[in-house]
């Protein structure tokens, strides 16, 4: 019991990893999406056209490229000319949440798109911890 109450209480005082900056409207996060199958990163047209008969939003994308591991890359048909969302009021979550932080997906070298606005920081530097014992 004493363990886990330790273990809370270090995850409580942990340093955690906070959203800094701002967006530039460069609309490169509704260009540039990854969409999954089964947990993993879609990578045929013909995944795609399978996964959007039970996914209906699915529709909302097009294929529009191909990133370096050979994952499909998407943009939303709502994305405008001038890089504005035409759903703005109406978006989802994951749109107005963007980038998300997620311990995980930084600790594995994550990070927001190349000219993104946004970066992550951790809210305590590693040398706080090396001046107060
Ligand atoms: S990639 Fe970043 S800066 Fe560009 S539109 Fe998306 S959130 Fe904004
Ligand atoms: S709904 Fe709007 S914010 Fe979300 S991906 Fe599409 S264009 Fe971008």
């Amino acid at each position: 019991m004493k363990k886990y109450i330790k273990y809370y209480i270090q995850k409580l005082l942990s340093s955690k990893y906070i959203r800094k900056g701002s967006c530039k409207r460069c609309g490169k996060c509704c260009r540039n999406i990854l969409l999954y199958i089964e947990d993993e990163p879609i990578r045929t047209k013909e995944q795609f056209e399978r996964v959007k008969e039970w996914e209906k939003h699915y529709n909302n994308f097009y294929i529009s490229g191909k990133n370096e591991t050979g994952a499909l890359l998407f943009t939303c048909n709502e994305i405008s000319e001038d890089n504005l969302c035409k759903v703005y009021h109406f978006r989802g979550l994951g749109c107005r949440n963007y980038p998300k932080v997620n311990s995980k997906f930084l600790i594995n070298g994550g990070k927001p798109l190349d000219g993104c606005g946004y970066y992550f920081e951790a809210d305590k530097p590693f040398t706080s911890y090396l001046n107060n014992p």
